[in-house]
C-alpha cells in the first residue's frame, strides 16, 4: 500500500498546485500534433477534477519525449481542456515573468499547463536551482506522474525539496493494484514474463521468485533458459552472458517450490516476417535455421490451464512477437484468457500494455498500468525515487 500523504490529507483550496502528470503520450508519426492513445490524460483527470472542485488553481507539468527533441505539449492541452470542457492555457516559458505572473493571477478552480519539462537540460539533471524555481509557481505539490516516478527529475523529485508534496490518485491507484498484486495478493499467485531479453529481466524474475506460487515464462527470454539445460535453440535469440543467471535461476525457482513452466512448444520460423515459413516444434529441438517467435498451441493451451487457477495473475512481457500478426497469437491467446478470468488481473511492461489495447482487451482487466519502465522497477521490487520523496502519511 501507498504509506504517502495524498491530495484528500492536505488542504488544497485557494492553493497554487503544482500537479505533476504523465503526459508523454504517443503522438502520429506523420501528424505529430495528433495523439495516438489519451490514456495518460484520461487516468490524470481524477486528481485534476479532484482539484478544481475542491477550489485549487491547478498548474499542470509534464514531460513529452525525450530531451532535445523539444516536442510541444500544444495537443495536451487541446485535448485536456475538451476533456475537462474548460479552458486550459499552455504557458510556453516554465522560467518567465509571464508565467509567474500567470499563475498568481489565477482564480480558485482555474487550470494551465507548464509546457515540457524536458525543453530544460535542467529536468533530467534534477538541477537544484531549476526545481526551485518550477517549485515557486506553487504552494503544494503533487505527483501523480506514475509513468515517471522511477526517475529522480526536477519536476518528480526535484521540487519535492522546496514544497510540501503529496501522491494524487493515478500513483494510489497504481501502487494498490501493483504492490497489492504481488505484495499481498489472492492466491495462487501467477507470474507470466516474456519480452525479448532475460537481462532485462532479471531482477524481476529474481523478485518474483520469492512471491509467486507460479511462474511462466515465455518470449525470446525462452531460449536462453532452454541453452542453459542443454537444448538446440537454432538462431532463436539468445543471451549467452546470461546462460549463467538462468540457471541461477532456475535453481532458485526449485529451491523456492515455485511452479516454474517454460514451453513446452514453440513456433518457430525461417524469419521475422509476416511471409516466413513457420513450424510448430519443441523449443529443445529447433532447426538450425529457424528460430522460436511464438510460444505454441500446447503452451498456449498449458498456459490458460494456469490462468484459470489463479486468483491473481501479474503479466510483463508479451510472449511473441507480437507487433508481427503472424507471432501474435500466444500474446493474444495469453490477453484473452486473462479477460475471462476471475482472478485480479494485472498488466505491467509497456508493450504488454500495447499488445492488451492492440486487442481491445484493456477493460476487461483489473489493473493496466500506465508506466512500462515505472512498473518494471516496482516489479523488481525497487523504490520509486519519485514516490519515496513524497510525505509519509501520518502513524
Ligand atoms: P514490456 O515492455 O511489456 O516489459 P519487453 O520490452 O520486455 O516487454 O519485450 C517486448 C518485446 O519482446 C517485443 O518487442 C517483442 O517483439 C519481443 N519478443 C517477444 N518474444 C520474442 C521472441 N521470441 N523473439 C524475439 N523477440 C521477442
Ligand atoms: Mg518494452
Amino acid at each position: 500500500m501507498l504509506n504517502k500523504k495524498t491530495v484528500r490529507d492536505v488542504q488544497v483550496s485557494g492553493k497554487r498546485v503544482l500537479v505533476r502528470c504523465d503526459f508523454n503520450v504517443p503522438l502520429d508519426k506523420e501528424n505529430p500534433n495528433k495523439i495516438t492513445s489519451d490514456k495518460r490524460i484520461v487516468e490524470s483527470l481524477k486528481t485534476i477534477n479532484y482539484l478544481i472542485n475542491a477550489g485549487a488553481r491547478v498548474i499542470l507539468c509534464s514531460h513529452l519525449g525525450k530531451t532535445g527533441q523539444n516536442k510541444s505539449l500544444a495537443p495536451v492541452a487541446k485535448r485536456l481542456s475538451e476533456l475537462l470542457e474548460k479552458d486550459v492555457p499552455l504557458l510556453k516559458d516554465i522560467l518567465s515573468q509571464e508565467t509567474k505572473d500567470f499563475v498568481m493571477n489565477m482564480n480558485d478552480g482555474d487550470v494551465c499547463l507548464l509546457e515540457n519539462t524536458r525543453m530544460y537540460e535542467e529536468e533530467e539533471a534534477n538541477d537544484a536551482e531549476f526545481s526551485r524555481k518550477l517549485a515557486s509557481l506553487g504552494e503544494l505539490f503533487v505527483n501523480d506522474a506514475f509513468g515517471s516516478a522511477h526517475r529522480a527529475h526536477a519536476s518528480t523529485e526535484g521540487v519535492t525539496h522546496y514544497l510540501p508534496s503529496v501522491a494524487g490518485f493515478l500513483i494510489e491507484k497504481e501502487i494498490a493494484a501493483l504492490d497489492g498484486g504481488i505484495n499481498n495478493p489472492k492466491r495462487p499467485l501467477v507470474a507470466i514474463v516474456g519480452g525479448s531479453k532475460v537481462s532485462s529481466k532479471i531482477a524481476v524474475l529474481t523478485n518474483l521468485l520469492d512471491k509467486v506460487d507460479t511462474l511462466l515464462i515465455g518470449g525470446a527470454m525462452t531460449y536462453t533458459f532452454v541453452k542453459a539445460q542443454g537444448g538446440n535453440v537454432g538462431r532463436s535469440l539468445v543471451e549467452d552472458d546470461k546462460i549463467d543467471v538462468a540457471k541461477e535461476i532456475l535453481k532458485k525457482a526449485e529451491e523456492k517450490n515455485v511452479k516454474f513452466i517454460l514451453p513446452v512448444d514453440t513456433m518457430a520460423a525461417d524469419d521475422m516476417t509476416e511471409v516466413a515459413n513457420v513450424m510448430v516444434c519443441e523449443p529443445y529441438d529447433i532447426p538450425d535455421d529457424y528460430m522460436g517467435l511464438d510460444i505454441g498451441p500446447k503452451t498456449i493451451e498449458l498456459f490458460k490451464a494456469e490462468i484459470a487457477l489463479a486468483g491473481t495473475v501479474v503479466w510483463n512481457g508479451p510472449v511473441g512477437v507480437f507487433e508481427i500478426s503472424k507471432f501474435a497469437t500466444g500474446t493474444n491467446e495469453i490477453a484473452n484468457a486473462m479477460a475471462q478470468s476471475d482472478a485480479v488481473t494485472i498488466i505491467g511492461g509497456g508493450d504488454s500494455a500495447a499488445a492488451v489495447e492492440k486487442a481491445g482487451l484493456s477493460d476487461q482487466m483489473s489493473h493496466v498500468s500506465t508506466g512500462g519502465g515505472a512498473s518494471l522497477e516496482l516489479m523488481e521490487g525497487k523504490k520509486l525515487p519519485g514516490i519515496e520523496a513524497l510525505e509519509d502519511k501520518d502513524e
